[in-house]
């Protein structure tokens, strides 16, 4: 269970690339306190992340680890390292996984992502979403599949009339600044909001001290610009997102 405060749903707190990461991580959550950011779901997309995660617990990191449709590095064969750390319970949930129109190899990336949600049925964890143009294919495959798979699409950036249909589903919705750059998507935030599980995120990929300030200082003004868009209190808006990770990774955390 994280402390109460500010929780970022979704970043990437250790990746293979950055050889300094372990140091970067400590820094990045004694700077995380100051802001009052209490917690963080961060993603492990290859084995050697997951290890990373796995050496380094902190009560402040909860992880997830999953087959990205297009990260590099990644294949098939990763699905044992998921099935196992979904049985040793070293992980809350799946992802980020799903379909990504970007790349050609939709039929693989379906295959991949059936698999994963074979393991998030069977132990029962949450999702996180990753979906780019691929969201009808998205719905239909649930829909065909796995209709009760619960978690949330991070950086949701479709349509109302996507985000309409996928709320049937009951998935919540981690939003983004990128949603933010579009005026018209206010609507789409307000009903999230309003009607959903939401919560906030930055992305971020931690590997240097640079972006420290710049990741923490993104993800409280995502949330005060929220605030001031639709005229819900920032607190409120904290508090709200602090019970919807607790409601969704119940079983977990
Ligand atoms: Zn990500």
């Amino acid at each position: 269970m994280f402390e109460f405060g500010i929780i970022d749903a979704h970043c990437h707190l250790f990746t293979s690339d950055n050889q300094e990461n372990i140091s970067d991580v400590h820094r990045y959550l004694h700077k995380a306190k100051s802001n009052n950011i209490t917690g963080f779901i961060s993603t492990a997309l290859t084995k050697e992340e997951l290890v990373l995660h796995e050496q380094n617990k902190f009560q402040e990191i909860q992880f997830i680890a999953g087959i990205h449709p297009h990260y590099k590095n990644t294949s098939i064969n990763d699905i044992y390292f998921i099935d196992e750390a979904a049985r040793n319970k070293s992980i809350i949930g799946l992802g980020e996984i799903g379909l990504d129109g970007r790349f050609e190899n939709i039929s693989k990336q379906k295959k991949i992502l059936l698999a994963q949600l074979e393991i998030a049925r069977d132990f029962d964890l949450p999702i996180i979403f990753h979906i780019v143009k691929e969201y009808y294919n998205f719905l239909s495959l649930i829909k065909k599949t796995f209709p009760k798979t619960r978690g949330y699409i991070h950086n949701f950036n479709g349509s109302l009339e996507i985000f309409q249909e996928i709320r049937q589903l009951n998935l919540g919705f981690s939003i983004h600044k990128n949603l933010l750059k579009r005026k018209r998507n206010i609507q789409i935030i307000n009903a999230i909001i309003n009607n959903c599980l939401f919560f906030f995120e930055t992305d971020a990929i931690i590997q240097n001290n640079k972006n420290f300030n710049l990741h923490q200082n993104e993800l409280v003004s995502l949330i005060n610009d929220i605030a001031n868009l639709i005229g819900v209190p920032f607190e409120q808006l904290i508090y709200l997102q602090y019970k919807n990770i607790n409601q969704i990774f119940e079983h977990q955390l």
